[in-house]
């Protein structure tokens, strides 16, 4: 049997608001002791009043207009009820049906992968399961962090497709300075629906629907959960797609549920059977007058809005001529990307200052700047796992860093020598080549007294390449650079021994 996946994605965002959704407790309880950052409105005891946080709302409908939603000119909060203990009142204060914004889109390799909405709630507590024991410890102090839910439409096709949802997502929340969005630290969660729909049997209503057509039956959805990574996010909805069609294909019944993702056994476990939206009995919150947002707002909003990463990447690909991967790469980071695009300024001043023509030597110097980029520092960053906004290097002394190779006066691993000098102590690269005296020897009258002496030294060789073998150039080469500690410029020292021979 042929059968069409459909996936569709709900992500949880922390936002990093000084105070919390509904009062004004520190939202930031990294480090703090359980439940000391509570009071008696987030941990609902009768007769307080919540306020909403206006900060929260506006990076709501700021991360809408990232994504191309329409704002709704009028939100309101509602009540999901539900009894569990790390929701200390009982129900937690959502949005059901007029979200702040819906209706928009994120592009992922060319396909615009639909967004149905993005609301805004608040945080549960966190549990503690304590092995051997017979109670569970509840700490409150997440408890009305505010929550920011993204659901997308389910015509997502492709694990990997979700993955790359995912990760775009959070990087934007990183552009926008408004969630760290930390995975591992919970501060954003994943969650898919997946189901698998026989070819030609079904139809999408455009409103977030699959229906059946004729009298096809619906396979169930299952949601998955307790997804900690985006590896995960594509490993766990891989894994269902197979279990539900090696189901399906058995003739297994298949029920609507919520799996967890096991890292460790690498496979989805059934949690509960899954409950539908009437089960929460949702109604608007009567604390809570209902949001007027209105067109003065909202530009006041858009007016905060960046170039966000995937318009980022388009230019950077326009602009420089970078492939797909290093553009992406460079994106990935706001402070990269703006650390990159310092450097590559640097060097077109520095072009535009010798008369040559920039759009002549753009492309090299970017590809160039990118390699040293992408490849030497990070090398660095990595090991120290350090980001870019931490280094000591300024873009001025790392685009003369370039300049220098690019006009051979070092050659790459004296290039390498004077970054490890600078990524520990700062510093000007042409001084610290001096200083090392890592100079490229260019002189062709030295470099000819060098090579003179290694023919001499090596006749054996010289018949070789004499009688046709081309390839004993390299050893003469290599040669060469000891000779010289490896500051012979290798182009000349190659033009040389061809001359010479
Ligand atoms: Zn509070």
């Amino acid at each position: 049997m042929n059968y069409d996946i459909i996936i569709g994605l709900e992500i949880h965002a922390e936002l990093k608001t000084k105070s919390k959704m509904f009062c004004s407790c520190d939202n930031n309880a990294e480090g703090k002791e359980p439940n000391t950052t509570v009071c008696p409105i987030c941990m609902g005891h009768p007769g307080t009043l919540p306020v909403a946080n206006k900060q929260a709302v506006e990076w709501t409908i700021l991360t809408g207009l990232a994504l191309h939603c329409k704002v709704n000119e009028l939100s309101k909060f509602d009540r999901k009820n539900y009894f569990y203990p790390d929701l200390p009142k009982g129900y937690q204060i959502s949005q059901y049906d007029l979200p702040l914004v819906y209706d928009g889109y994120l592009e992922i390799d060319n396909e615009l992968i639909k967004i149905t909405r993005i609301h805004l709630e608040e945080d549960t507590g966190k549990l503690t399961h304590l092995t051997g024991k017979k109670y569970s410890l509840a700490d409150y102090n997440r408890a009305g962090t505010p929550l920011m839910e993204l659901v997308t439409e389910p015509t997502i096709k492709d694990a990997q497709t979700a993955k790359k949802f995912c990760q775009t997502y959070r990087q934007i929340l990183r552009y926008l300075n408004i969630s760290d969005a930390d995975m591992e630290k919970g501060q954003m969660r994943c969650e898919a629906n997946v189901s698998l729909q026989e070819k030609g049997k079904w139809e999408y209503n455009g409103n977030c629907e699959i229906m059946p057509l004729g009298d096809y039956k619906l396979n169930p959805k299952v949601e998955l959960k307790n997804i900690n990574s985006f590896k995960a996010v594509e490993k766990a909805i891989e894994y269902e797609i197979k279990r539900q069609k090696n189901a399906l294909n058995d003739e297994e019944k298949l029920i609507q549920e919520t799996r967890g993702w096991d890292e460790n056994k690498a496979k989805t476990v059934s949690q509960r059977a899954k409950e539908t939206s009437a089960d929460y009995r949702y109604f608007p919150d009567p604390d809570l007058p209902p949001l007027e947002i209105g067109a003065q707002w909202i530009k006041k909003i858009k007016s905060q809005l960046i170039e966000l990463p995937p318009e980022k990447k388009k230019r950077f690909i326009e602009q420089y001529n970078f492939d797909q991967e290093t553009a992406e790469i460079l994106v990935s980071d706001k402070n990269l990307a703006d650390y990159a695009e310092k450097v590559i300024s640097e060097l077109r001043a520095w072009i535009d200052s010798t008369g040559d023509s920039w759009e002549r030597q753009k492309t090299k110097l970017a590809k160039v700047s990118s390699n040293w980029l992408i490849s030497e520092l990070f090398k660095h960053l990595n090991c120290d796992k350090l980001n870019i906004k931490d280094i000591k290097i300024t873009p001025e002394n790392f685009a003369e860093l370039i300049a220098l190779v690019y006009q051979g006066k070092i050659n790459s691993s004296a290039g390498q020598k004077i970054l490890e000098v600078m990524y520990k102590n700062g510093g000007d690269p042409t001084h610290i080549m001096k200083d090392l005296s890592l100079e490229q020897i260019d002189d062709t009258a030295e470099l000819e007294k060098i090579i003179k002496k290694i023919i001499k030294e090596n006749k054996k060789q010289v018949e070789q390449y004499k009688s046709g073998k081309e390839n004993v150039l390299q050893y003469f080469v290599g040669q060469a650079m000891s000779a010289t500690q490896g500051k012979a410029n290798p182009k000349i020292v190659i033009e040389i021994f061809k001359k010479i021979l």
